[in-house]
């Protein structure tokens, strides 16, 4: 049974749930949530019949917290447990500058099978709703205080579960509610080019991020099976018409490995892929999954690939590895989650 948590809807859909009540009320219940109430009786401009009637018929946040863990470099971690029993990941990262990022997951699992990648691996069981994805950052906010940005790249392939991303994005932007800044957001993919249109053309105006990883063909099949399905070829006009289209400039992201994509012809393939586009490459040393037959590059090898690609012209930069204590960084995500479900529901992980 799924618990309907106000946490996922408008305020016109919290309207319908609380009719004949006035439109106003809720207003203020929407409010209230994105300002950190997570209970009904703490909403105290609403009067008490209503606050009784709506925590007989729906919830808060249908997710809660099962386990946190944290970094010394300031990286939280959050096992956030589902009404169905399941479990996704979401992580706080925090910059050089303090700021700091939600990374919020958007399936339980992920089908994509990108052989680096840990969530790859834990295999794939449902999507989630607005709820569910809203709830993690809220509870992050719980967890940290105010946040900063927000990124869809932990657990999940955000354009396979679009309608729920979008909702999500359309509670945190609302006005009324957290009124996060568009800019503030990025989707990130693993490459599916009829999502980037579809993003291009209907929105929300958010970042996007494509998980390039590597610019061969083959290569890149062998790695991100999406390949076969959405050559690069068509990602690569998917891109250039996203980023035509709104204006922003698009992160191409590649996770290194090592002996495996950061060599001088690879560096030469993905300049010849990013020539002409508006993009930035950002570079992600491999974050180390035990059980997958990939190795970290060397800060030597990181460095010479960076500098080859800056010397083809391309505009790249390397992003400094965090959460990798609480394995909490990109693609660790899953781990000690088994199937990620728990096996009775809404018990603990333990
Ligand atoms: N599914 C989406 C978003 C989640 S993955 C996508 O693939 O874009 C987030 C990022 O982590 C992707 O860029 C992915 O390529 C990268 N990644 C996956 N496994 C990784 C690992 N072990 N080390 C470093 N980055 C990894
Ligand atoms: Fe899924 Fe992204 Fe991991 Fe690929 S890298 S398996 S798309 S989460």
């Amino acid at each position: 049974m799924t618990i309907q948590a106000v946490a996922g809807l408008l305020p016109d859909e919290i309207a319908e749930r609380i009719s004949p009540e006035p439109a106003f009320r809720a207003r203020q219940v929407f409010k209230w949530i994105a300002s950190g109430a997570r209970d009904f009786d703490s909403m105290s401009n609403l009067p008490l019949a209503l606050r009784a009637s709506l925590k007989a018929s729906l919830a808060v946040l249908s997710t809660r917290v099962l386990d946190s863990v944290k970094d010394a470099d300031g990286t939280v971690k959050l096992q956030v447990g589902l009404a169905d029993g399941y479990a996704v990941e979401t992580v706080l990262l925090v910059d050089r500058e303090g700021r700091k990022t939600a990374c919020v997951s958007c399936q339980v699992g992920c089908p994509m099978g990108c052989a680096f990648c840990q969530t790859g691996h834990v295999g794939y069981a449902r999507d989630l709703d607005a709820a569910e994805i809203v709830g993690q950052f809220y509870h992050l906010e719980d967890a940290v205080g105010r946040l900063d940005n927000i990124v869809y790249m932990g657990m999940g392939e955000p354009l396979l579960n679009l309608d729920a991303v979008r909702k999500s994005i359309a509670i945190l932007t609302h006005p009324q509610g957290r009124a996060l800044s568009r800019r503030r957001i990025t989707v990130s993919t693993s490459g599916l080019s009829a999502g980037i249109r579809d993003l291009a053309d209907n929105g929300p105006d958010v970042r996007l991020a494509v998980s390039l990883t590597v610019a061969d063909p083959a290569l890149r099949a062998e790695l991100m099976p999406v390949t076969r399905s959405n050559p690069l070829g068509e990602l690569r006009e998917a891109i250039r018409h996203f980023a035509e289209k709104t204006g922003r400039r698009v992160t191409l992201e590649a996770a290194l490995m090592a002996g495996v994509n950061t060599s001088r012809e690879r560096a030469r393939e993905l300049a010849d892929f990013a020539r002409g586009l508006n993009v930035h490459v950002n570079l992600i040393p491999w974050n180390p999954v035990p059980t997958l037959p990939f190795s970290t590059p060397s800060a030597e090898e990181t460095r010479r690939f960076l500098a080859e690609l800056e010397a083809l012209g391309v505009n790249a930069t390397l992003r400094m590895r965090r959460g990798t204590s609480v394995a909490g960084a990109c693609g660790q995500l899953g781990r000690g989650l088994g199937t990620a479900r728990n096996a009775e529901p809404d018990d603990g992980l333990t």
